[in-house]
């Protein structure tokens, strides 16, 4: 690169670095040395005695001690779980159970603050995202299906909808509490009662959520959250009482789960990995869609599974868009996750952190050109500068593969055939985005493109109103909107 670009690169980079830190406060959020399992209405010691520790991955300090639920843990939250469905939830009027959720989404509200630090602390994300994003829609979850719960006879008209019972809901780490609320809600609402899982490195937002639910009165055993590894997930699976299996996370595990449960008569939805395909033609706003980009893939450290990975660049513009992509790239903010001006939090683990870089190290032998920002990152916890690849092959294996970091691939297109194809060429089909001028092709590219949500002008726009889920290796099932309630429900 020319040392006059470099110049005015470290320009605009100095200037991106020159706001005063702006940090939230950790003393909003109170977080106990240790959690138990939340069974039966109560804070219970695991039968296996066991915990681990959760980590701020922004600094690698230990921030609690989490138990470890066994398999006799998980059997106990079954069991008080199906009681309560049996006792209390199933025989509630509708419009009771519905004053409950409301109520939930009302102390998530009044404490928005300490659990959107909590998640941060955990989570590494951003506080702006933490505050802005994850808890209101968390909130908004439980708003919209509290509406839901006495009128699940006109959302399924002529039909007899019937909870399932007990539903076994396990959860990845990228959006803790945003999670709990997209599972936890459309059960509640539907009658079902709950067993919860947390990924094991992002507990505490959940546990937060048990304490708001025992608050809530809800009748004990109606939500039971336990925390643990992939080894309590598989015997949340495999319980033999379980009606539903509700999983979000890798189509690895998806894959382990829909072994395990074939041939039960256990329901399941699966929301799984994805790669999707922002798309931009050389009528649309390029300013927009350069931004539209940078959102999409950037400003959630990438560990989204929608996240806009794979950018497919009309050619006539492609020249443009990559610059203009690399130079806001240069003001991108990566840093300490409680400063409000921190656009790109920590990666979630050192585990994730390694993925990542393997990745970064494999587009390089396949041949592709990395770009890094020219960011600093702090010394300590797990960061990972964003980073661009160009003169990718479709066959490429950072092209196929879902990275969950903040790297994108960039490819170019002459038509809209060739670009559906290439969009389309790839094990996944959770989301995509599309950048034009014209109606007419976004209305061409939406019937085309085999994705569970296409995005127009935008890109990673959610509402609980909206169904979201995946076409192939994504997954299969809905949540969200009216679509989510159906696979709580037995419609006769
Ligand atoms: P990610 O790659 O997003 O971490 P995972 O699929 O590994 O996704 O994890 C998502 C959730 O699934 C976590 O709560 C994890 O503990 C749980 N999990 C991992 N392995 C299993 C398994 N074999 N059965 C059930 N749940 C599992």
């Amino acid at each position: 690169m020319a040392t006059t670009k470099n110049n005015t690169l470290k320009l605009k980079f100095d200037s991106a670095r020159k706001y005063a830190p702006a940090l939230e406060s950790k003393s909003a959020a109170t977080i106990d040395a240790r959690y138990d399992l939340f069974i039966n209405g109560k804070f219970e010691k695991p039968q296996s005695k066991k915990y681990f520790s959760t980590i701020n991955p922004a600094t690698e300090e230990k921030l609690s001690e989490i138990a470890d639920a066994n398999a006799a843990d998980v059997d106990k939250a079954v069991k008080a779980a199906r009681a309560a469905s049996d006792k209390y939830w199933k025989k509630m009027p509708a419009s009771e159970r519905g004053k409950y959720i409301f109520r939930i989404a009302r102390m998530i509200q009044e404490r928005a603050r300490e659990l959107a630090v909590i998640e941060t602390l955990d989570g590494g994300k951003p506080i702006r995202e933490s505050r802005d994003f994850d808890v209101p829609t968390a909130a908004n979850h439980f708003f919209y299906y509290a509406g839901w719960t006495d009128k699940l006879a006109y959302a399924f008209p002529g039909k007899d909808p019937q909870p399932l019972g007990v539903a076994g809901q396990i959860i990845p780490w990228n959006f803790p509490l945003l999670m709990a609320a997209w599972k936890i809600a459309p059960a509640l609402a539907t009658g079902n009662t709950v067993v919860l899982k947390p990924a094991e490195n992002t507990s505490l937002t959940a546990l937060k959520l048990a304490e708001i639910i025992r608050e809530a009165d809800l009748p004990p055993g109606v939500v039971n959250i336990i925390t643990g590894a992939g080894s309590t997930g598989a015997a949340i699976v495999n319980h033999p009482d379980i009606n539903k299996i509700a999983f979000t996370g890798s189509t690895d595990v998806g894959k382990i789960i829909q072994r395990a449960i074939a041939g039960t008569n256990k329901k399941a939805t699966l929301e799984l990995g994805g790669k999707a395909a922002n798309i931009i033609f050389d009528d649309a706003p390029i300013d927009q869609a350069v931004e539209g980009v940078i959102n999409g893939i950037f400003f959630n450290q990438g560990h989204v599974c929608c996240a806009g990975s794979r950018l497919y660049v009309q050619e006539s513009v492609y020249k443009e868009v990559v610059r203009k992509l690399k130079d806001r790239l240069e003001t991108l903010i990566v840093g300490d996750p409680m400063d409000k001006n921190t656009d790109i939090g920590a990666i979630n683990s050192k585990e994730q952190l390694n993925t990542i870089n393997k990745y970064l190290k494999i587009g390089q032998k396949e041949g592709a050109e990395m770009y890094q920002a020219n960011v600093e990152i702090p010394s300590k916890g797990f960061f990972c500068r964003p980073t661009i690849f160009t003169n990718v092959a479709q066959s490429n294996r950072i092209a196929q593969e879902e990275i969950f970091g903040p790297v994108l691939t960039i490819q170019t297109f002459r038509t809209d055939d060739e670009v559906i194809e290439k969009a389309n060429n790839t094990p996944y089909g959770l989301s995509a985005g599309v950048w034009t001028d014209k109606g007419s092709k976004i209305f061409n590219l939406t019937t085309k493109l085999r994705a569970g949500v296409v995005w127009a002008n935008t890109f990673n726009q959610f509402d609980p109103t909206s169904p979201f889920g995946g076409y192939k290796e994504s997954g299969y099932g809905r949540e969200g909107g009216l679509h989510g309630l159906a696979p709580y429900l037995n419609l006769g």
